[in-house]
């Protein structure tokens, strides 16, 4: 009801930009959103498909001055649509069936991804059904993971605390050196790192298409596997995945058993950027053989608010050779698993960003959720510049700082130091 129809958040929104239809811009969903509440809109296709287009990417939320929680309004529409709306049932098993069984479990992630690598092994991709190779795509040829020690201690002289790192489900199986240089990254920022075993999906997927129980339940697990451990943060380098643990004192608040133990971890959670000091790199002017910009995840930059921070590490380490990406801000089309349930609007959406990365020259495009990063990979090798490097910040700052000599950890950790494990037990 606080919404007043400005319409200021329309520029913000990508949907909106795209297609210039009311219909899919947040104020136009907003009002749909009060006319299904009230019972005067049908519960029916057109408006369905009005709600299922919207990114969740919250640029409106940032650009409303009224403070509409639209990011609120759209989870528990969409947790009401999924509850009432009888949907096609082929779309019901590739939402259903197939993201939702997949993508929050590493070890069934990692094993739907064999046989591409198969497939790739034996040059057999390019014989696949186009729909089929468009998704592929947005596959890295190399994806790997990277088995994490569950303790890493900084070897600095003074130590700033002890963090709890969540590896993220689509970050571990595809980006494991990424979670690796984090951990390398916070180790020299000063902090212990430890990696439980058991750690869940923070459950953004599951919120993001209307399964708040479900997404309840990663938090709950989550909470269980990281609050006795004398933690002073819980860090996240995927920052679609940061939004979504920030917020678990929101989705918890009506459970009385949980409620102060989820509003306890979220005040502890921290996207990896936050915990890096600003001298942690040196500065330096450029050299012009290179361009690096930057892309805003939506859950870091609109979520998060984080934007400043990223780019005073990179501008500081690239001098002149950092240039601003227009549009920065506006969603890519990844959004999670929009590009798997939304594809027209997600190439759409891409083709977009990669004209605004191919205007700024740049070389190398940096920025911080995996999600982020397969899309415009894909994309930039779709027109035909795979040479345009996509890199993830901490990549990007490990690879630039020079590695710490290595010390051999004491026997006793070395005797009691689990290894990590894809399959995860039930809670
Ligand atoms: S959501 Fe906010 S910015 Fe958009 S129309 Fe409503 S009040 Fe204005
Ligand atoms: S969340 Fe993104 S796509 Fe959805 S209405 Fe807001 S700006 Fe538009």
């Amino acid at each position: 009801m606080s919404c007043v129809h400005c319409g200021l958040c329309l520029a913000a929104c990508p949907t909106y930009l795209e297609t210039g239809d009311e219909n899919l811009s947040p104020r136009g969903r907003i009002y749909l959103m009060r006319h299904l509440q009230s019972g005067r809109a049908a519960l029916n296709e057109p408006a369905v498909r009005a709600l299922d287009s919207c990114l969740g990417c919250f640029g409106c939320q940032t650009a409303c001055p009224a403070n509409v929680r639209y990011g609120e309004l759209l989870e528990h529409t969409r947790d009401h649509i999924e509850h009432r709306f009888k949907r096609p049932v082929l779309e019901w098993l590739w939402r259903r069936g197939f993201i939702e069984q997949v993508f929050p479990h590493p070890w069934r992630l990692k094993l739907a991804l064999t046989p591409l690598k198969l497939i790739r092994q034996l040059g057999l991709e390019p014989a696949l059904p186009s729909f089929v190779r468009r998704m592929t795509a947005l596959v890295p040829a190399d994806c790997r993971a990277v088995p994490m020690p569950v303790n890493s201690p900084t070897s600095t002289a003074v130590k700033k605390g002890r963090v709890g790192f969540i590896e993220g489900c689509v970050q571990r199986v595809m980006f494991g050196p990424t979670n690796a240089a984090c951990m390398r990254l916070l180790n020299r920022a000063g902090f212990d790192v430890v990696t439980p075993p058991g750690q869940s999906c923070c459950g953004a997927l599951y919120s993001h298409s209307g399964q708040l129980d479900q997404a309840r339940q990663c938090a709950r697990r989550n909470i269980a596997t990281f609050e006795n451990l004398g933690l002073d943060f819980i860090v996240i380098g995927a920052s679609g995945c940061g939004g979504a643990l920030k917020d678990y004192g929101r989705l918890l608040q009506d459970d009385p058993a949980w409620a102060d133990r989820a509003r306890a971890f979220a005040a502890k959670v921290r996207d990896l950027v936050e915990l890096l000091p600003a001298d942690l790199v040196e500065s330096r002017a450029g050299n012009r053989e290179s361009r690096i910009t930057y892309h805003d995840a939506c859950h870091l930059r609109h979520a998060q608010g984080i934007y400043q921070q990223p780019r005073a590490l990179l501008q500081a380490l690239c001098g002149s050779d950092f240039v601003e990406l227009p549009e920065s801000d506006l969603c890519c089309g990844s959004a999670g698993s929009y590009n798997l349930t939304q594809p027209a609007m997600s190439a759409r959406l891409q083709q977009r960003k990669i004209g605004n990365i191919l205007k700024t020259g740049a070389t190398t495009v940096v920025t911080t959720n995996p999600g982020c990063m397969l899309q415009m990979r894909a994309g930039l090798a779709a027109a035909g510049r795979p040479d345009i490097e996509v890199t993830h910040l901490a990549d990007f700052l490990d690879h630039a700082l020079p590695r710490p000599p290595v010390r051999p950890p004491p026997l006793a950790t070395a005797l009691t130091q689990k290894q990590f494990s894809w399959r995860q037990p039930r809670p």
